[in-house]
């Protein structure tokens, strides 16, 4: 019967859609579902005209819309260059295509070794544990992943599984996604429990956006769950701008920290967002008032639809080194972009900045 269940939430999980109906949600699926899915909803509670959802339509049948009211609530009501806004609101920029922009921006598609599961680089693995995130992020370079194809179902998650435990250099898993938070406690407690079982792996990873953009997932039941694994915890979050870290995603942070797990942070460099030294100075000192160092500043992925994020690589680092005069080192983000085929995340260094 649990099995039943849980199979069930697996397929609700898949749809993007939270939890059954025929028992009591927890409250932040109750949440979730209850998103904005409709770019003039949003602009209607941020007191915004309704015409600047512009020709949205067209990029929102690309990749849908979809914005937590928590994180809706971050955004400064009635200003139409909200940083926190551009990441979520659909623009007919999306629909542009652009030399150099492309479906498998980062080579991903090379990169599977089992369904659902991504080898890149020695010692790591990268899980897909599910297609569903609670925000859709414009700029995100899986987009264009084929989700489906992709997900763990229970069958796949064997297969994912006698992957890991044949190649014994797999040190640190890493959940991810979609958003791996997105998993009902249940589902994460399988994961965490199949992978302690396997002696070689010693970290696991999260790389999750949730305790930002819905941090009422960060409850009890998920502290408890997280609380059991033996390997080693990181939950690596996502926040590009300061605005993004107030007092629930402070509490969600603390009690990841309590439950056991480092904290980092990894951001994207976005034109219109955190393209400024002084926004990356204050996202830092945020992080670290709340326990979390800074990790990766990435580069833009040029995955199609996204061009007009991009911020070039010169003023990429220039940022950088201005941002280097302002921090401790610790506070200061690895600025990397990722290259199809690589064995690492390649550091930007200036003498790169004459390049693409
Ligand atoms: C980014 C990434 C990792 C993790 O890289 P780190 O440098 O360890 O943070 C692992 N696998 C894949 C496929 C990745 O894209
Ligand atoms: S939360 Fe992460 S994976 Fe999901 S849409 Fe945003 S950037 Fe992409």
């Amino acid at each position: 019967m649990l099995d039943i269940i849980k199979e069930r939430l697996a397929i609700t999980n898949e749809k993007h859609t939270p939890g059954p109906s025929q028992c009591q949600p927890p409250a932040w699926q109750a949440e979730w579902a209850a998103s904005f899915r409709r770019v003039e909803d949003l602009l209607d509670y941020l007191g915004l005209p309704a015409a600047l959802a512009g020709q949205s339509g067209a990029a929102a049948r690309l990749f849908a819309f979809r914005v937590p009211k928590a994180y809706a609530d971050k955004i400064r009501p009635g200003d139409p260059d909200d940083p926190l806004l551009r990441q979520v609101l659909p623009s007919a920029w999306e629909t542009v295509a652009r030399p150099g922009y492309t479906e498998d921006a980062v080579g991903d598609r090379q990169a599977i070794a089992a369904p659902g599961l991504l080898h890149k680089y020695h010692g790591r693995v990268l899980l897909i544990t599910t297609g569903a995130c609670a925000v859709h992020c414009r700029y995100c370079f899986r987009r264009g992943f084929d989700y489906p194809e992709s997900q763990l179902t229970r069958r796949r998650m064997q297969q994912a599984l006698a992957y890991i435990a044949a190649d014994d250099s797999i040190a640190e898993v890493i959940l991810s996604g979609g958003d791996p938070l997105a998993l009902d406690d249940g589902h994460l407690a399988d994961w965490l429990a199949s992978l302690d079982a396997i002696p070689h792996v010693r970290r696991i990873r999260f790389h999750t956006r949730l305790p930002v953009v819905l941090p009422a997932r960060v409850n009890a039941g998920l502290a408890g769950v997280l609380s059991q694994a033996k390997a080693k915890l990181t939950v690596v979050i996502h926040a590009n701008h300061p605005n993004e870290l107030d007092a629930a995603a402070g509490r969600a942070l603390a009690l990841l920290r309590q439950a056991g797990a480092g904290l980092l942070n990894q951001s994207v460099l976005l034109r219109g967002v955190n393209d400024r030294a002084d926004t990356l100075a204050a996202l830092s000192e945020a992080l670290f008032g709340y326990g979390v160092l800074p990790y990766y500043l990435h580069l833009l992925d040029k995955a199609s639809g996204t061009g007009h994020f991009d911020v070039p690589t010169a003023e990429a680092v220039t940022i950088h080194r201005q941002l280097q005069t302002r921090l401790p080192g610790y506070l200061v983000p690895r600025l990397v972009r990722e290259v199809a085929g690589m064995p690492a995340k390649i550091p930007v260094m200036p003498a790169d900045s004459g390049k693409v």
